[in-house]
């Protein structure tokens, strides 16, 4: 039987709003009001090849950069994995820095690491992989191939956070066709100005500063 799913987003209110300590109203009166910005809820949409969703705790919380802080040049993802999972099988750089943290998730103590996970740097005759099995933290600098990504064994949570220094998360993914296709995804809300279309990662409100009214 189906493991029942521990929170429902469709019987959520409102799962996916945008939140802020304080309203558009009160936005502008306010000169570092769009500075602070509270999670919304997300549940992980991308789960390759008939794999069970159960593999990372829900609902997850990800900063998706400038289009909820105007103008951010970064975006963070924070999961917690409690069962093995080939998270990314596909190949790819990006135009920025990227960093990759892994951390055990048994609160409180972040040092408390139980896992098996390979990671792979490099392409072809320069790909090496990596077995992390501590509390880790990588470098990919910008344009350097990097994964798969595998977890391949958790025997206790690990708490993983993807921060890509740009202001969307995306970057250039070889295919297993041959082809390279620059793809971006900004998690699965709605259009910041208009909620009756998904966010399509357009880029409209990456060209927002801070400082506009
Ligand atoms: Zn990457």
């Amino acid at each position: 039987m189906a493991e029942e799913k521990k929170y429902d987003l469709t019987k959520m209110q409102d799962p996916y709003a945008e939140k802020r300590y304080i309203s558009d109203a009160e936005k502008e009166n306010s000169k570092f009001g769009k500075l602070v910005f509270e999670f919304p809820m997300e549940d992980n949409e991308v789960v390759a090849d008939g794999d069970p969703a159960d593999y990372v705790v829900h609902p997850q919380a990800y900063f998706r950069g400038a289009r909820q802080i105007p103008g951010a040049e970064f975006n963070q993802s924070y999961q917690i994995f409690v069962k093995p999972f080939f998270l990314d099988r596909v190949q790819h750089r990006h135009p920025k820095d990227e960093y990759l943290i892994f951390l055990g998730a048994s609160f409180p103590n972040v040092f408390d690491f139980d896992a098996h996970i390979e990671f792979t740097i490099g392409k072809d005759e320069e790909a090496e992989t990596f077995i992390i099995d501590k509390p880790t933290i990588i470098r990919i600098p910008a344009g350097v191939y990097h994964c798969p990504l595998n977890f391949k064994e958790v025997n206790k949570p690990v708490l993983f956070l993807a921060s890509l220094m740009m202001p969307m998360f995306g970057g250039m993914y070889d295919m297993p066709d041959g082809s390279t296709v620059e793809m971006y995804y900004n998690g699965p809300l709605p259009c910041k100005y208009n909620e009756n279309k998904r966010c399509d990662s357009c880029g409209a409100c990456l060209k927002e500063d801070w400082t506009d009214k």
